[in-house]
């Protein structure tokens, strides 16, 4: 006898379409087909859909932040002679909570031999040691470079001394980001200067302890470095809590800064006094505070709803 003949139960109804394309789909796709216009216009989709959930928990966490600290930044405002926060340019950083250490001789050693070889490769590059480059004084890069060495407003700070230098633990494993670029700019604006003399102005500039595992010149009160020695990057980067600040203290100018440092992870210890914040304010005088006698409110129910 034969062996029987299977069939595949035939498909009613009109044939299921491709959600992008509109063509017919095969049997076992879900709802996208097999061109590669399609398949990529799904990964585009799967990506911003994952960028607006990471949107989403940012924006609910800002606001679960910015309810915690509301009372002690109303508290320290009111520490420092000022009635109501409508009064002080004011906001909210991030807060990293790491031992100030002796920088450790292997990472000095390590810092110094990449010093050392960018002077060397920034020198070399010249026509001969002992000839500068012309300054690039048509050059947009450098021109904005000069810009960003401007000093800030000492205001701006309150958030770097609140998070006490989020950004800067990047520049921990790569050498303050210094580049043989950073060199060339220094001598540009200093011909006469000499490999050595550039050796030990950044030498010098090291604190006597800076954060753990971080930038070299992450020092107790920010960086130690001028800003005319740094990196483009370290001149030209705010992250966002210090745009923000940036713009309290343009609709409030001449009021001082007033920054509650918070860390990330605050919410896994509802609390009161949990140890993730850092209220610091700055006065119109440029007089730095850390408050160090407010505490974190405990997390309430309603601080992490709506
Ligand atoms: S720029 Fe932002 S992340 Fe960097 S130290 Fe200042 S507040 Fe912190
Ligand atoms: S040089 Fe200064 S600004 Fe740049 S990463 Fe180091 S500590 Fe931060
Ligand atoms: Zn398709």
């Amino acid at each position: 006898m034969a062996d029987p003949v299977f069939h595949r139960p035939l498909r009613h109804g009109p044939p299921r379409l491709c959600r992008l394309c509109r063509r017919p789909l095969a049997e076992d796709a879900e709802d996208i087909c097999d061109n590669v216009n399609c398949r990529t216009r799904h990964k585009i989709e799967v990506t911003a859909a994952i960028a607006r959930k990471r949107d989403r928990k940012e924006a609910e966490l800002r606001a679960i932040s910015h309810r915690r600290t509301r009372r002690v930044l109303r508290d320290a405002a009111s520490k420092i002679g000022v009635p109501h926060l409508g009064r002080i340019a004011h906001g909210l950083a991030p807060y990293i909570d790491l031992p100030q250490v002796p920088l450790p001789d292997a990472r000095r050693a390590a810092f110094e031999a990449h010093l050392r070889s960018i002077v060397e490769s920034s020198f070399a590059k010249a026509d001969g040691v002992s000839t500068h480059p012309e300054p690039p004084e048509d050059d947009a890069d450098y021109a904005t470079r000069l810009k960003q060495e401007t000093k800030e407003p000492a205001v701006l700070n309150a958030a770097c001394i609140a998070c006490q230098g989020d950004c800067c633990l990047l520049g921990g494993d790569r050498h303050a980001f210094l580049t043989e670029g950073t060199i060339s700019c220094q001598r540009w604006k200093d011909p006469e200067v000499t490999p050595e003399a550039l050796v030990q102005a950044y030498l010098s500039r090291i604190p006597a302890t800076s954060t753990a595992g971080s930038c070299v010149y992450h020092g107790p009160q920010g960086c130690t470095l001028d800003r005319p020695l740094r990196a483009d990057i370290c001149n030209s980067f705010q992250c966002r809590f210090r745009r923000e600040l940036a713009e309290a203290v343009d609709r409030r100018p001449g009021t001082g800064a007033l920054v509650a440092g918070l860390s990330r992870n605050h919410v896994t210890d509802p609390s009161a006094g949990a140890p993730y914040l850092r209220v610091v304010s700055i006065s119109p005088e440029n007089e730095v505070t850390i408050h160090d006698d407010l505490e974190l409110p405990a997390l309430r129910k309603g601080m992490s709803e709506d």
